[in-house]
């Protein structure tokens, strides 16, 4: 039987973000080891997860979303899943504790200095969310505000109100989204502060990063997820290696130390060039970075003959796909390490990888994710 607990959080019941606040934190651990099991069991031995040692304030990206509540005065906090109503969210348990306080002061801000806040029914207003990251190991923080269009008129004065309250400041972007739909982010941006991206460090190495790149959101987690899988790579110093799905270049530049050259392939153009920029932060030669489809890259690689020995690949919940997969088992690595956030298609990608003549020879699941069901997990593979 499963103990009684009380979930820590006020906001449980109607936010939904966290599924597992009713168990305790060690219950969700063995949990979290036995759905890897059930998934990933029949391809290799599954090691117990990796948890935290305090398993809250770990998020180091905080989204708000703004817009009026019934009486329709302005409000800002998480959607209730599957609707637009928002759970007023003052302050989250799993959330860094200085950008929830930067969303409290935007939102006590807003009447003096004129901010409409935007209304999905009458199409009227102007901000829609505020996106706010910080750099644990730096301090810096980045202010995303996403409104709907670019005319902000007292900008300049709201800049300086903000970042006289929270001198951590080192950006505030300016996002503009006129789109309906669940993407909180729209393509084009205009800089109100700053140089636009933030930097922080993790494993050593310093990484600037963009509003629109993807960054891990449990850096404390993610030092170990990373050395994890700089280990499974079992580098000697020879090797040429491919980071697919590389993000700003994170694992890459983490393993470049023990690798003769890496080649990262990511989608977003925009951490493309967070991870051009992080080579050269870093005074890395050997590390170079390519805009692209990471299937097309990888096709177009077992054409041109080149062949890594080491291929890390990270890719979004959904997984890889055919093409990538099929071309990898053509390039034929010595060694893979397929770090995951999702069990699911992570097996599904293992059973091609098994089949085309890879094992898994260990399986190394990390709580990326406290509270909430999301599991993370690294496998490394070698060629039989
Ligand atoms: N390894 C990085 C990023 C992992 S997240 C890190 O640890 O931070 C997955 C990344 O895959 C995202 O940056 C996303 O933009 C990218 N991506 C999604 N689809 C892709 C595709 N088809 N080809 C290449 N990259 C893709």
């Amino acid at each position: 039987m499963e103990a009684v607990f009380t979930p820590p959080c006020p906001y449980y019941k109607k936010c939904g973000g966290c599924q597992l606040q009713r168990l305790p934190y060690e219950e969700q651990l063995r949990r979290k080891t036995g759905r890897c099991i059930a998934l990933l069991g029949e391809f290799g031995h599954v090691e117990p997860i990796w948890g935290m040692a305090e398993p809250f304030r770990y998020r180091n990206k905080v989204h708000a979303a703004f817009a009026l509540d019934h009486r329709r005065r302005p409000t800002c906090g998480i959607y209730q899943p599957g609707s637009h109503a928002i759970v007023p969210v003052e302050d989250c348990l799993i959330e860094d504790a200085a950008c929830d306080a930067v969303i409290r002061s935007i939102r006590d801000m807003l009447p003096a200095f004129k901010i409409k806040v935007f209304d999905e029914r009458s199409g009227t207003g102007w901000l829609r969310h505020v996106l706010v990251r910080r750099g644990f190991a730096t301090g810096e923080i980045l202010v995303v505000l996403v409104a709907v269009s670019p005319i902000f008129q007292l900008q300049k004065t709201f800049v300086k109100a903000l970042t006289e309250q929270h001198p951590q400041i080192r950006s505030v972007v300016l996002n503009l989204n006129d789109r309906f739909g669940p993407v909180v982010l729209g393509t084009r941006e205009k800089l109100l502060y700053g140089p636009g991206y933030i930097e922080d460090e993790l494993c050593g190495h310093r990484f600037r990063i963009s509003p629109r790149s993807f960054y891990q959101i449990n850096p404390v987690q993610t030092e170990k997820l990373y050395r994890c899988a700089v280990d499974f790579a079992a580098l000697t110093g020879k090797e040429t290696v491919l980071d697919a799905y590389c993000g700003i270049g994170t694992i890459g530049i983490t393993a470049s130390d023990k690798a003769r050259q890496v080649i990262g392939v990511e989608l977003n153009r925009d951490a493309v060039r967070d991870a051009i920029g992080n080579a050269r932060l870093n005074g890395l030669k050997n590390c170079w970075f390519t805009a692209g489809d990471a299937g097309e890259y990888m096709e177009q690689t077992s054409r041109s003959g080149l062949r890594p020995e080491v291929v890390f690949l990270d890719p979004p919940r959904s997984g890889s796909d055919e093409r990538f997969l099929r071309s990898l088992l053509k390039c034929a690595p010595e060694r893979i390490v397929y770090v995951s956030c999702d069990p699911a298609t992570l097996a599904r990608d293992l059973k091609l990888l098994t089949a085309g003549g890879y094992r898994a020879e260990k399986i190394q699941p990390v709580d990326m994710f406290p509270w909430t069901e999301h599991v993370e997990s690294v496998v490394k593979l070698i060629r039989h």
